[in-house]
């Protein structure tokens, strides 16, 4: 008995345990494909024990752009998590929302925040005007008419409102500008330490996120020098692959881990009902 316990208690690889994926998407945002169980099952197959899902929140306006799940939507993505945790109850699977933090928002955001026991929030800035996604690839014309320092600038300043609000738990891909590889020649860490010394005020992990990987930047967010800055500050840290499809559940996590170890961390976080919990990784 003892010895067949000890057995299936083995990790089965032989590797170091996976933290948590939690910022992974599904097909109500418009831009992505699979659904939740899918992406749970890969979960399961890649040998994680926790998960979350963070599909980009409904706006006050269903107009506002394309690439969210519409208001009316917001219950059918519950069901589908829902649906995922009753299929793979071995696997913890975690209910949030990737919420675009605008000034003005705040209230909305509160609304939403009640509608559901959610376990997180990530607050990602992905707008720098009402109507300017800077990570939109549609869009990517608008950054010929800009100064990239200027751009930069005006997104961190919402990334600090972003943390400040109290909203978030955790803060979105943090240098997102870097996407498509406009980067400013002027210095930009007084603008992270701003917003850093702003997240730890307030609590706020950073998602460090493979997605960028596999954008132009080549890099993930945030960079190595954000994140040594982070760790000097004690800003927590929690993982996400930013999926938008099954099999980019989990990418590139050991080369996110070897970074963060880089810079000094050797806990990450967990969240259940929006209270935090470090775990070791
Ligand atoms: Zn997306
Ligand atoms: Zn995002």
């Amino acid at each position: 008995m003892f010895n067949l316990e000890t057995k299936r208690l083995k990790p089965e690889t032989g590797l170091m345990p996976l933290p948590p994926d939690y910022h992974m998407h599904t097909p109500l945002c418009r831009h992505a494909e699979g659904e939740p169980v899918d992406y749970a099952r890969r979960a399961v197959e890649l040998g994680f024990t926790e998960i979350g899902f963070s599909d980009h929140s409904p706006m006050r306006r269903d107009d506002f752009d394309n690439w969210r799940m519409r208001n009316d939507q917001l219950d059918e993505y519950v069901a589908k998590v829902c649906c995922a945790q009753q299929e793979f109850p071995q696997l913890a699977i975690r209910l949030a929302l990737e919420v675009d933090f605008l000034p003005g928002q705040e209230e909305w955001i509160r609304e939403l925040a009640a509608r559901h026991p959610w376990d997180y929030f990530i607050g990602s800035v992905h707008y720098v005007s009402d109507s300017w996604d800077i990570d939109n690839p549609a869009k990517l014309s608008q950054w010929k008419s800009r100064d990239p320092f200027e751009v930069w600038t005006a997104y961190f300043e919402r990334l600090t409102l972003a943390a400040e609000s109290g909203l978030f738990e955790i803060i979105g891909h943090a240098d997102l500008p870097k996407k498509f590889g406009h980067r400013p020649t002027q210095n930009c860490t007084p603008l992270y330490e701003k917003f850093l010394d702003a997240a730890k005020r307030a609590n706020c992990a950073l998602d460090v996120n493979t997605a960028g990987l596999r954008k132009d930047c080549k890099e993930i967010y945030p960079s190595r020098e954000m994140l040594a800055l982070a760790f000097a500050r004690g800003v927590p840290i929690a993982f996400g692959s930013d999926a938008h499809a099954p099999g980019e559940v989990g990418l590139n996590f050991a080369e996110a881990m070897a970074l963060v170890r880089s810079v000094g961390y050797r806990e990450c976080c967990r969240f259940t009902n929006r209270r935090r919990e470090m775990i070791r990784f």
